[in-house]
């Protein structure tokens, strides 16, 4: 299997080296050359592990890491993305927070780093520096992917101020070969700082950088196999194809799952609820593509305005009437998330993190207007994790699960940085020589 870039510059790349670059030469996001089809679907009731590496298989054949496949996935996906029933029997809860920082992120981040620790070592033995800006939850999954990793080292930037303690606690607690800043300045201000290190050429002359953003293939391709999972078993208890309500903001999680049922994994039904930040919604109403600066809501790690896998999306599907047919989407707005998490003990059986709650709102108007069908709402983040959003409007304590405790237990240390690019080439440089 070779990739190609959705902009149609440069030569097909092997996986390998699309896995390194990240973005393709020309500014595009890797796609299949030719998108594979599953002639054999995998059994169902394997383990998460188990199922990642037969659907991943087709996107590996070839390249040097094809025999490593099962070791990335055993490494990598080492918990369960269990479904749980809720009150209403046909609808269930696909729960991807059992990873170590307690949000669907880790899927992709310890598959990243998994792939990124079997490629060949550079032969100058310097490390290898992933360089990441963060809103919260992908700083804190690539760094406990990445931590006491030999030849690698993680820069993690993010908006002092603009996270919830627990997630600035999460991203700061590493330490070892995890360098955290809390960056004087916003979300935006952490991405253009880690846009100008990128651009830079001297710098990348002296220290190898790479990134590990929500477009990376290495990212994508094992967040296809909780839905691989969750389907083949609904399928095989059923006879039906599974519907997903997935929450939505990079597109990254829903794009995975619409790239399992393009390979053929009985998935029927997709929705993507995103919190006020509509542009998708609007997009398919309108057929416009309007890009704008992403608003602040209660469901932060979604507060996206340009959406970047969106662009893999239209590449499949130029003609927007082809893209109506392949999803739907709907947006919550702030009043609707805190209604949702309000009612979610009482009407479904669970405490929800507010991303959790966009997808709970659609299917409940789902249920309104009649719909009787079997839907799984997908779970991105543990409550906990957002307990200064839950709390106090459910109105008790969230019970902390183990692995978050354990990192929040740990001491954290984030240094200051103020908002220049300067200060993080002084920070990338000093830190060859240290
Ligand atoms: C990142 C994130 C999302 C959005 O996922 P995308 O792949 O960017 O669409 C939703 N919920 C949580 C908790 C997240 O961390």
């Amino acid at each position: 299997m070779r990739f190609v870039s959705t902009r149609g510059g440069g030569a097909p790349l092997s996986l390998s080296d699309a896995l390194s670059l990240g973005l393709a030469a020309d500014g595009g996001l890797f796609v299949p050359e030719q998108f594979p089809q599953l002639v054999v679907l995998p059994a169902a009731n394997q383990t998460l592990a188990q199922t990642a590496a037969a659907i991943i298989a087709p996107f590996f054949a070839g390249d040097a890491l094809q025999d490593a496949l099962t070791s990335i996935c055993d490494d990598a996906l080492n918990f369960v993305t269990p479904v749980v029933e809720t009150r209403d029997p046909a609808t269930q809860i696909l729960e991807l927070f059992h990873g170590p920082t307690a949000a669907f992120k880790d899927v992709g981040a310890r598959f990243l780093a998994a792939s990124f620790a079997r490629l060949p070592q550079r032969e100058d033995g310097q490390p290898l520096t992933i360089l990441v800006a963060t809103s919260g939850d992908t700083g804190g999954a690539v760094a406990a992917a990445f931590h006491q990793r030999p030849g690698f080292r993680v820069v993690v930037l993010y908006p002092d101020g603009r996270v919830s303690p627990r997630q600035a606690h999460q991203l700061a607690c590493f330490g070892d070969n995890i360098r955290t800043f809390r960056v004087d300045g916003s979300f935006d201000d952490c991405q253009r700082m880690v846009k100008a290190a990128f651009a830079n050429p001297e710098l990348r002359a002296a220290v190898p950088l790479s990134s590990a953003n929500s477009i990376s293939l290495g990212r994508l391709l094992p967040q296809m196999s909780y839905y691989a999972q969750s389907a083949l078993t609904h399928h095989a208890r059923t006879g039906e194809p599974a519907n997903y309500v997935i929450p939505t903001g990079n597109l990254g999680n829903a794009l995975a799952c619409l790239w399992a049922r393009r390979l053929g994994l009985p998935i029927g039904e997709v929705q993507l609820a995103t919190n006020a930040n509509r542009v998708l919604p609007d997009y398919l109403a309108s057929g416009r593509y309007a890009p704008q600066a992403s608003v602040a809501t209660l469901a932060n790690a979604m507060d996206v305005g340009a959406p970047s896998n969106l662009e893999r999306l239209t590449h499949w599907l130029p003609e927007i009437d082809d893209l109506r047919q392949t999803i739907t989407a709907r947006a919550v707005d702030d009043a609707r998330l805190t209604a949702v998490m309000q009612q979610a003990e009482t009407r479904w059986g669970h405490v929800v993190c507010p991303h959790t709650a966009a997808a709970l709102a659609v299917i409940e108007d789902l249920r309104a207007a009649g719909d009787t069908r079997y839907w799984i709402a997908v779970a991105t983040a543990h409550p906990a994790k957002f307990d200064s959003v839950v709390e106090p409007r459910i109105g008790h304590p969230v019970a902390v699960p183990p692995a978050l405790a354990a990192l929040l237990a740990r001491p954290a240390c984030a240094a200051p940085l103020s908002a220049t690019d300067a200060a993080l080439l002084e920070v990338l440089t000093a830190s060859v020589t240290a």
